[in-house]
C-alpha cells in the first residue's frame, strides 16, 4: 500500500483539519485540493465557477488529483464534489486508502451554521439556499452516498473531536496496511470462509435482514430504487473484476442499462447473457450455454454471479454460481414478487429435468439479496397477483400481525404504495430468512412449513400442464385446500377459513379450481416429493399464523377437499 490517504466525504466533515492532524501525526505532508486549485488559478473558486465555469473547475481538480497521486507519505483532502468523477474515483482507490469522513445531516447543518457565523467557507451559501437547508444537505448527502461507498474505511465524525477523528483514521490506516492488497489477494479456498472473514453483515446495519445459517451469513436489502446501489453494495461486500449479470430478455430489456451503469460506476467490468423468459430456460442446456460464455468471458474464482430477474433466473444463474469453478459469490436481485420474498431466499438453485420439475439442483446460499420493489411497476399484473400469494402464505403460517395488516390495506398494496410495500417485503423476507436460518436444508420439518397449500398447488399446476394456472394462484387454491383440511380436523373453525379466503380474494387470486379432475390432482398430488413413506405430510393451520405439521390425515377427509375445491361454486 502506498503512503496516500484520501479523505473523501460531504463538506463540514472536518476533511481539511483532520486531514492536517493525520499528517501531522505521520509525519507526512498535506494537500487541500481545493487549496491547491485556487493556488493555481490565483482567484478563489466562487471566481473560478462564475469566470470559468464548473468544467473548468473539475479539469483542475482532476489534474490536482492526478498530481498527488503521484507524491508519496501524502494526505489528500479532496472537495466534496471529487468523487463524482469516476476517473477521479478510480485514481484514488488505486493510488492509496480513501477514506470516508461522515456526519449525519444535522451534524453537518449545524457546523455549518457555526462556520457561517464567522467564516469564508464558499459552500456556505448554496448549502444555506432554500427553505429547508437541512433537507437540502440530507438529499445532497443521499445522492452522493453511493460514491462515498468507494472508501476502504469510514469514520464516522457525529461525536468525535478533530483529534479522536484523526486517531480512527490512522487505526484505519494500520489495519489497511496489515491487510494484503484487495486485487492481489490469494483466491479464498471456500465461499463461506470468505464470508465469514469478511463478515459482510457486521457492515450491513441497513439491511432489512440478515441470513445465519450454518454455511453463510448474508445481508437482505429492501430498498426502493436500490438497483441504482448495486455497485456499491457488491463494492462494499469486497466483491471487484467482473460482474455476470444473467437476466432474461424482459427484465434485462427494463433494468439491464441500469444495473450496468452502477457496476461499471464502481469499477467492475459486466458481461451480461439473456435467457429467453420463461420456465422453459431452467434447463441445462441454458446451464451449458451460460457456462460456455462464462468461459469465453474469463471468469475467474472470487468474481460474482448477480441473478437479475424473477425466480427462474435466480434458479438457473444461482445453479451455475454454485457449481462453475466449484462456487462463484452469488447476488440474487429479484425482480418479482414471487423472487422477493421467496425464491431468492434461503439458497435453493436448480433446473428442471423432462421428466420433473427442479429435479436437478442444490443449497447454495447467495452473498447478498438486493431486492428494489419499485421494478414490481413493470412486473405483469397476473405475475404481481400470483407474487402476493407467497406474502399471504407467510402471514398464514407464522405471523397474524403481518396477516391483519394485509388485510387492512390490500388496495394500496396491490396499487404498489412504496411505504407500505417495503415494510410488507422487509416482513414478509425477515419469516422466510428466519425459517432458513432454522432449517436450512429443509431436514428437522421447520422448511416444510413454507409448503402450507403447496401440496395441493403443485398438483394442480401439474394437473393443468403448467398452462392454466401461475405458481402463485395454485397455491392460493392450495392453502384454501389446506385451511378446508384444517378445518375437517377441527383445527380450525370456518370463521377463519372464510377470513383466509376473503384475504385472497381481496388479492384478486382465486380460490377453486373448477372443473379439474379430481383423480387428475389425487395422482399427482402421490407423486409429489413432500409425500413421506408414502403418506402426506400436510402443513395445515392451527391457527391463522400458526402452522403445524399433520401425518396420516385420513383420504377420504383429502378427497371431499379437493372435491368442494373443483366443484361449482354454492349458488
Ligand atoms: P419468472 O422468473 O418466469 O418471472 C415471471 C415473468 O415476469 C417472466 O416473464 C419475467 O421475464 C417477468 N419479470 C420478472 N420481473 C419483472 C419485472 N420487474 N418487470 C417486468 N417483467 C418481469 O417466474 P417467477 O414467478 O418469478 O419464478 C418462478 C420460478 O421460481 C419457478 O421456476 C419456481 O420453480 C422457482 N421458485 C424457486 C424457489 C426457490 O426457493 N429457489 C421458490 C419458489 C419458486
Ligand atoms: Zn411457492
Amino acid at each position: 500500500m502506498k503512503e496516500r490517504i484520501f479523505l473523501i466525504g460531504f463538506s463540514f466533515t472536518g476533511k481539511s483539519v483532520v486531514g492536517q492532524k493525520i499528517a501531522h501525526r505521520l509525519g507526512w505532508s498535506f494537500m487541500d485540493t481545493d487549496q491547491e486549485i485556487v493556488r493555481r488559478a490565483g482567484k478563489p473558486i466562487p471566481d473560478i465557477f462564475a469566470q470559468n465555469g464548473e468544467d473548468y473547475f473539475r479539469k483542475l481538480e482532476r489534474e490536482a488529483i492526478k498530481r498527488v497521486s503521484r507524491r508519496t507519505s501524502v494526505v489528500v483532502s479532496t472537495g466534496g464534489g471529487a468523487i463524482l468523477d469516476e476517473r477521479n474515483r478510480e485514481l484514488m482507490a488505486a493510488s492509496g486508502m480513501v477514506v470516508c469522513l461522515e456526519a449525519k445531516p444535522e451534524t453537518i447543518y449545524r457546523r455549518l451554521l457555526k462556520d457561517a457565523e464567522t467564516g469564508t467557507n464558499p459552500v456556505v451559501r448554496p448549502l444555506l439556499t432554500g427553505s429547508d437547508p437541512q433537507q437540502r444537505i440530507q438529499f445532497l448527502k443521499e445522492f452522493r452516498q453511493p460514491y462515498y461507498a468507494i472508501a476502504h474505511w469510514t469514520v464516522h465524525t457525529d461525536s468525535l473531536t478533530e483529534d479522536e477523528a484523526a486517531e480512527e483514521v490512522i487505526r484505519g490506516w494500520g489495519f489497511h496496511t496489515r491487510r494484503p492488497e484487495p486485487h492481489s489477494q490469494p483466491v479464498a479456498p471456500s465461499l463461506p470462509q470468505r464470508k465469514e472473514q469478511e463478515a459482510p453483515y457486521c457492515e450491513s446495519p441497513d439491511a432489512a435482514c440478515v441470513v445465519k445459517t450454518k454455511t453463510a451469513s448474508y445481508p437482505i436489502f429492501v430498498d426502493w430504487d436500490g438497483l441504482k446501489k448495486i455497485g456499491p453494495r457488491l463494492r462494499h461486500m469486497g466483491l471487484h473484476g467482473q460482474a455476470f449479470i444473467v437476466s432474461d430478455e424482459n427484465v434485462f430489456q427494463a433494468y439491464g442499462t441500469e444495473v450496468e451503469g452502477s457496476l461499471m460506476e464502481s469499477g467492475f467490468k459486466v458481461p451480461s447473457y439473456q435467457l429467453p423468459a420463461g420456465e422453459e430456460s431452467k434447463s441445462l442446456e441454458q446451464v451449458q450455454a451460460i457456462y460456455d460464455w462464462m468461459i469465453d468471458s474469463r471468469a475467474e474464482r472470487g468474481q460474482a454471479v448477480i441473478a437479475l430477474g424473477g425466480g427462474v433466473v435466480g434458479d438457473v444463474a444461482g445453479f451455475v454460481a454454485a457449481t462453475f469453478l466449484r462456487g462463484l459469490p452469488l447476488v440474487q436481485v429479484p425482480t418479482s414478487l414471487l423472487a422477493m420474498v421467496d425464491s431468492s431466499i434461503g439458497g435453493k438453485v436448480g433446473v428442471n429435468h423432462p421428466r420433473g420439475k427442479n429435479l436437478i439442483g442444490a443449497f447454495y446460499q447467495p452473498c447478498l439479496v438486493l431486492i428494489d420493489p419499485a421494478t414490481l411497476k413493470t412486473l405483469p399484473p397476473r405475475e404481481l397477483t400470483s407474487g402476493w400469494a407467497e406474502v399471504i402464505k407467510h402471514a398464514f403460517i407464522l405471523d397474524a400481525g403481518l396477516f391483519r395488516f394485509l388485510e387492512d390495506h390490500a388496495p394500496r398494496l396491490r396499487a404498489l404504495e412504496k411505504g407500505l410495500v417495503l415494510e410488507t417485503i422487509r416482513r414478509s423476507v425477515t419469516i422466510k430468512a428466519r425459517i432458513v436460518e432454522e432449517d436450512e436444508h429443509e431436514v428437522t420439518g421447520r422448511r416444510t412449513l413454507l409448503n402450507y397449500g403447496h401440496t395441493i398447488g403443485h398438483a394442480l399446476e401439474a394437473a393443468t400442464a403448467y398452462t392454466r394456472f401461475l405458481h402463485g394462484e395454485a397455491v392460493a387454491i392450495g392453502m384454501m385446500g389446506a385451511a378446508l383440511l384444517s378445518e375437517e380436523l377441527s383445527l380450525i373453525a370456518a370463521g377463519e377459513v372464510a377470513a383466509q379466503e376473503s384475504l385472497l380474494l381481496d388479492f384478486g387470486l382465486p380460490t377453486r379450481a373448477f372443473g379439474v379432475k379430481k383423480k387428475k390432482i389425487w395422482q399427482t398430488m402421490a407423486l409429489d416429493k413432500k409425500v413421506k413413506d408414502k403418506d402426506i405430510r400436510w402443513v395445515l393451520l392451527a391457527g391463522i399464523g400458526q402452522a403445524s405439521l399433520r401425518d396420516h390425515v385420513p383420504r377420504g377427509k383429502v378427497e371431499k377437499v379437493i372435491e368442494r375445491l373443483v366443484g361449482q361454486p354454492a349458488r
